[in-house]
């Protein structure tokens, strides 16, 4: 029998893989509680830096999904907590003040029913039992009932459902056992009751306290942090026309608060992709996802037929601008949002800042220097008061040492995630 440190070890290692919420392995430099096993930073829904447990309950699993480390045929060391052990695991670290909250997955142990249920009783346990009020991010497995589903969001502040892979035929070839159609439904269900308990919190709506026999009403809460995934890319022949049609589509339907790419990584003699590791791919995908949820991009607009994979030397919205000159420039004293949205080099908050201050001036190049926009990216796309670009059209986006000078840009970007 295996020490608690021991399974810890383990089931805290094997957590890393899943990239469903964002994490980064803690620095010991940065603070004496990533010395414990387990911890990862990360960021909370509403932004907030948080440092949580994240473990598997086990990663032992009766699947057998050919890119996954824990897949049933693997040849690995074997853990599994009780779910008594992984409350007073997450206790104990949260009374000394380690971590803010719990993010809890799992292997699927005997059947789906059975994990979430195991899964449930942890979060359940922290708060009726022990009064837990910190953070919990459960895994949902997909197969499982839906009123298990439901119950998972009463205890846990965001749920995540795994969809894997951008198609269908994608899970055919490396996880036949699972199907989109399952995942799909997990989400839905999700996304019902996140919708009942947003229609509880209306001013003139009420619902019976579950555990008080209806006599007090109050509002139901279910899932208040909402619902994300991840998707793995690389695995299959997916291009990223497929994977932001995917992603498009369950931000729409879903709802889902996001989405979380994760390069795909060989794990021994598994699936083998058909290029290697593509971490610059991983991070034009969330450039592209950012542009279609807050910049009003369409998939087509990024990924036109022909070029169904994004251009990895350079940003989504760079490469769009490109291709369309006909819509530039831009002049910023008079355009629509819409319009300034899409110019390279003007994030949301400096189109706010543009439109807010267009209201009393017009603005020159000074103003948008003040307003921290990076004027050797923007210029070629904007007019404004004291500036129109030389000369626009085939002629500039044609000019070699002009694309360059861009993609030489991009190498000094590299930091950010966020498109600009
Ligand atoms: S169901 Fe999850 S844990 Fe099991 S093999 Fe598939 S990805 Fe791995």
């Amino acid at each position: 029998m295996k020490s608690l440190e021991q399974r810890l070890e383990i089931l805290a290692d094997a957590a890393r893989y899943d990239a469903s919420c964002a994490v980064s392995v803690a620095d010991p430099a940065r603070s004496a509680r990533h010395n414990e096993l387990g911890i990862y930073e990360s960021v909370g829904p509403d932004g907030r830096r948080l440092f949580l447990l994240k473990i598997l309950l086990t990663n032992e699993c009766i699947f057998d999904c050919s890119y996954c480390m824990y897949r049933r045929s693997s040849d690995v060391e074997r853990a599994r907590f009780s779910p008594e052990e992984v409350v007073a695991l997450t206790l104990d670290y949260h009374r000394r003040g380690l971590i803010d909250g719990l993010f809890l997955s799992s292997g699927v142990l005997g059947s789906p029913d059975a994990t979430m249920e195991q899964l449930i009783a942890v979060a359940r346990s922290l708060r009726r039992d022990h009064h837990y009020f910190g953070y919990i991010h459960l895994k949902t497995i997909p197969d499982c009932a839906d009123d298990l589903v439901a119950e998972a969001g009463r205890w846990a502040d965001r749920l995540s459902v795994n969809i894997e892979m951008p198609r269908q035929a994608d899970l055919d070839q490396l996880a036949p056992e699972k199907s989109l159609v399952q995942i799909t439904r997990a989400m839905n269900v999700i996304r019902r009751e996140i919708d009942l308990a947003q229609g509880d919190r209306l001013p003139n709506a009420t619902s019976e306290h579950p555990d008080r026999g209806g006599r007090i009403r109050l509002p139901r809460r279910f899932a208040p942090a909402g619902q994300t995934t991840q998707m793995i890319i690389g695995a299959t022949a997916a291009t990223d026309a497929d994977v932001l049609f995917a992603a498009a589509s369950l931000y729409s339907r879903q709802k889902l608060r996001r989405i979380y790419y994760s390069a795909y990584i060989s794990v021994d003699d598994g699936a083998q992709p058909d290029a290697p590791p593509q971490i610059a791919r991983e991070r034009r995908l969330y450039q592209a996802d950012w542009l279609i949820r807050d910049f009003g991009f369409s998939v087509g607009d990024l990924t036109p037929p022909g070029a169904e994979n994004l251009d990895l030397a350079m940003d989504p919205k760079l490469a769009w601008a490109l291709r369309n000159p006909g819509r530039f420039p831009i002049d910023v004293n008079h355009a629509p949002k819409s319009d300034l949205l899409r110019v390279p080099g003007l994030g949301l908050r400096s189109v706010e800042t543009i439109l807010a201050t267009r209201r009393r001036s017009r603005i020159a190049l000074a103003d948008l220097a003040t307003m921290r926009v990076p004027l050797v990216r923007a210029l070629p796309f904007i007019v404004a008061a004291d500036h129109v670009p030389r000369a626009w059209g085939s002629t500039v986006v044609a000019l070699p040492g002009l694309r360059r000078g861009w993609q030489q840009l991009e190498l000094f970007d590299r930091a950010a995630d966020q498109p600009a």
